[in-house]
């Protein structure tokens, strides 16, 4: 499929470009117009001085009443929960998790395939043009293969993961002994993936990390290795860390460090290394954080399903440390919502508020600092210079939201507080590369409505056993 030469998106209610600094934004543009050519946005700005020689050819889509800004980024997700949401709704992590891991080891290629459509679909139509995923098993022959052909056929940029999980109950772990890899073939398959998917180009539509699991699913040896690997190999670093108080006690019970402590003592730190969660990280750690360069990716909704805690978000990027947004899950959100959860950042961080006095006078997360964690934290925590905003040279990597809608009558004179303090809809418009990968609500490559029943019918097979 290819995009027309060039597109004009104009008579935008409102254009959000998220160009400058978070403390110094580029304030909105009313009336504003956007210029694509192929893949790049070119050009943008108020609609009245757009260039008449930029119409000459052009498509031109009328997005009069709709407010525009830059694809919202997703750097925490395991695809394949889609698939068992609503399981053990009131544990906690490891109950959770046991609970789980059985039902996951059912998984199969097709399911993992079609798992992985559905949650970047409903990713899709929150917002996100650019997703990441945590795949950590591999049972009855699932490849990460497979989401990356799933995520390809959608048109969503993406950044597979390779999870891993090598340290089994009966040597201490978590997982059942079922569920893990040797981890030789861990190794050998990560080189496989790095070599056969992942694009260090600019504007790539495909990358590769690397992903051991956790500090209570992987050895020591497989993390260190497997850092030794990624930098070798020129790929970035993700984990689970510092997600729960049971975590910190695993830790300090079975290598005498605290979670930080264990994964620098492994090489894991630095600017190509990002965390999901971080929820039980001190001021020391975020201090710490920051002058490495690690990025976090903040899960609240995870968070508060398995009444985990709430990351301090605000002292961490105070600290100097890239902080994005994931849903995580999606069996414990159990939503794939991306302008949700940048709603949920917002909310979650004012529970720390103080009584009587407005949420600023504590320096918590505003509307603003919500959406560009969604945007250009997640481009940042992601090493990418070429998303997370609207500005010529960037990837065409754009979203609408109709503000006629009805949840929005009385909030159309502040589009930005519009955003992240009403009930968050499906957008109107996904454009990712230049391309419209989702509009009226259905996805342009596939049969939205097939992919769902396929997906019931994984699901109930893996529930039943
Ligand atoms: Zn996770």
């Amino acid at each position: 499929m290819t995009a027309p030469a060039r597109t004009v998106l104009r008579s935008i209610h409102t254009l959000i470009p998220m160009q400058g600094e978070r403390l110094a934004p580029m304030p909105p543009i009313p009336d504003g117009a956007v210029v694509v050519e192929g893949s790049v946005i070119v050009w943008a700005g108020r609609d009245s001085d757009l260039p008449p020689a930029l119409l000459e050819g052009a498509a031109v889509r009328n997005l009069s009443g709709h407010v525009v800004l830059p694809g919202l980024v997703n750097t925490h997700h395991h695809l394949y929960q889609t698939l068992t949401r609503c399981i053990a709704p009131d544990a906690g992590l490891f109950e959770w998790l046991r609970t789980l891991y059985p039902i996951w080891l059912r998984l199969t290629p097709d399911a993992a395939f079609d798992s992985a459509q559905l949650g970047l679909a409903e990713l899709a139509l929150s917002g996100c043009t650019t997703s990441s995923d945590h795949l950590y098993l591999f049972p009855n022959g699932v490849r990460l293969d497979d989401t990356i052909h799933a995520a390809r056929e959608l048109g969503v940029r993406f950044h597979a993961t390779r999870g891993s999980m090598s340290l089994g109950e009966s040597q201490g772990g978590l997982p059942p002994d079922r569920a893990v890899e040797r981890e030789n073939a861990i190794l050998a398959d990560s080189v496989r993936v790095i070599e056969t998917f992942h694009d260090p180009a600019r504007l790539a539509m495909t990358r590769v990390a690397l992903a051991p699991c956790s500090p209570f699913s992987v050895t020591g040896d497989l993390m260190r290795e497997s850092a030794v690997l990624a930098r070798e190999r020129g790929v970035m670093l993700h984990t689970h860390l510092a997600e729960t108080a049971d975590e910190d006690a695993f830790c300090l019970n079975q290598f005498g460090l605290r979670p930080l402590d264990y994964a620098e003592s492994l090489g894991w730190v630095g600017p190509d290394v990002w965390f999901a969660h971080g929820v039980h990280f001190s001021s020391a750690d975020a201090a710490r954080l920051g002058a490495c360069g690690c990025g976090v990716a903040h899960c609240p909704s995870s968070n508060m399903r398995l009444a985990s805690g709430i990351a301090p978000t605000r002292t961490l990027l105070e600290a100097g440390v890239k902080v994005a947004l994931g849903v995580d899950g999606s069996a414990s959100n159990d939503s794939s919502h991306l302008l949700a959860e940048a709603r949920q950042a917002m909310l979650s961080s004012r529970v720390r508020g103080v009584p009587g006095q407005a949420p600023h006078a504590h320096d918590l997360l505003t509307a603003h600092d919500a959406l560009w964690l969604a945007t250009r934290g997640g481009a940042a925590v992601l090493n990418r210079d070429d998303i997370g905003q609207i500005a010529p040279g960037y990837a065409a990597d754009m979203i609408a939201v109709d503000l006629r809608d009805l949840g929005y009558s009385g909030a159309r004179h502040d589009s930005m507080s519009a955003l992240t303090l009403c009930a968050p809809p499906r957008v109107a418009l996904n454009m990712v590369n230049g391309r419209v990968i989702m509009e009226a609500g259905q996805m342009t490559a596939i049969d939205l409505p097939a992919l769902a029943e396929r997906h019931d019918r994984h699901s109930a097979r893996m529930l039943e056993g």
